[in-house]
């Protein structure tokens, strides 16, 4: 089969469409003829050769993708049949023209939904979930503080914060156009961070020094101390990701954690086991899947490139340019 495959460890330059085995089925396993999928930050590392995949996972970029299932175990989960319309999240294997995926983590396609919306759904829409209300205990009434706001990840935190009655939905991002696209999502207050010293300072105005019960972080090492700020009595920090680092060089004010009561709780998706995300995937659906059939939860789709151009998508999301999500059409 066709695939995006990764010449060696390092910018776009090594991405090339070539040849390999079609992936082979497990038991439980859908195999699926990829219509779509989309990007993530991750797959930038992972194709500068710093996240591998999980050992025994597929190799191949893509860790969500959407399509039609080519074949299906007898009883699978849900009852998947060949030619359904699937999608879901697979911790690897969603750039290639086939892929497998447990049956277990695998939902049907709404009819309103479009491959290239379906696929632009489960990486981020599941770890802003799990981050609000498996890892996070986020309430009705809470201020929440979203970093890279207008990120895949962010855009989804903020339609779920507005949806479950967030007080205040303050996000963080690089430039005014992005400002405002959050504005325009649901965010209540935004920050464009290039433009202050120091983002706790106006959190601290906004909130009138209350500041926040919830920071959805994924910046880390620069932003580590600003958040301690941030956060109000018994507050709770998701911490996702560590776009700028992962160690913090000076100053590491750790006594707001003392004095605050606050709560800092590491997140991970990709590591997650097959029974998990079935849990999470299961909850999501329930709660989520009417809400994005009533327009009140929207999949934001910025760009949608040919599989040709891969090197242009991973181009365009290096060099933060996407608002929401950027999704590849298959192999024809
Ligand atoms: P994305 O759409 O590619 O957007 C990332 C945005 O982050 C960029 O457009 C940029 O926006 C901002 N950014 C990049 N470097 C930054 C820096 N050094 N300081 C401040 N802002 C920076 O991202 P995504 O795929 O949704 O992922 C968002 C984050 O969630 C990533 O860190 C990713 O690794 C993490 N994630 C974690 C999990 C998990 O389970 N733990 C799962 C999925 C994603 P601006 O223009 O606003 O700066």
């Amino acid at each position: 089969m066709k695939s995006v495959l990764i010449k060696q460890f390092g910018g776009i330059e090594n991405l090339i469409i070539g040849s390999i085995a079609k992936p082979v089925p497990k038991a439980n396993e859908l195999l699926v003829r990829v219509k779509a999928f989309a990007i993530n930050r991750a797959d930038l590392l992972q194709r500068q050769g710093k996240y591998p995949p999980p050992a025994g996972d597929s190799e191949i970029l893509g860790l969500e993708m959407s399509g039609v299932v080519e074949s299906a175990p007898p009883q699978s989960a849900a009852g998947f049949k060949v030619g359904d319309r699937v999608y879901g999240l697979v911790s690897g294997g969603g750039y290639g023209e086939y892929c497998t995926i447990d049956a277990r983590n695998a939902l049907h396609i709404p009819a309103h939904f479009t491959f290239e919306t379906a696929a632009a759904i489960p990486e981020a829409w599941l770890t802003a979930y799990q981050a609000m209300y498996l890892v996070g205990d986020f309430q009705k009434n809470h201020t929440v503080l979203i970093h890279a706001a207008a990120s895949g990840v962010g855009s989804a935190l903020i339609q779920l914060a507005k949806a479950g009655g967030a007080a205040a939905i303050i996000g963080t991002a690089g430039s005014d156009e992005k400002t405002q696209w959050c504005s325009e999502l649901g965010c209540t207050h935004t920050i464009n961070y290039k433009n202050t010293p120091s983002f706790a300072g106006e959190v601290e105005k906004i909130t009138q020094k209350k500041g926040v019960n919830m920071v959805f972080d994924y910046v880390g090492a620069n932003y580590w101390n600003d958040n301690l700020k941030s956060l109000a009595m018994d507050g709770t920090m998701v911490f996702q990701g560590s776009m700028s680092g992962g160690i913090v060089k000076e100053n590491a004010n750790i006594a707001n954690i003392l004095t605050k009561r606050l709560r800092i709780l590491g997140s991970t998706l990709r590591s997650r086991s097959i029974e998990y995300k079935q849990d999470l995937i299961q909850r999501f659906h329930k709660t989520c899947d009417p809400l994005f059939e009533n327009g009140t939860l929207k999949p934001m789709i910025d760009k949608v490139f040919s599989v040709n151009d891969i090197q242009e998508a991973h181009r365009y999301v290096d060099s933060n340019l996407n608002k929401g999500k950027v999704v590849v059409k298959g192999f024809d």
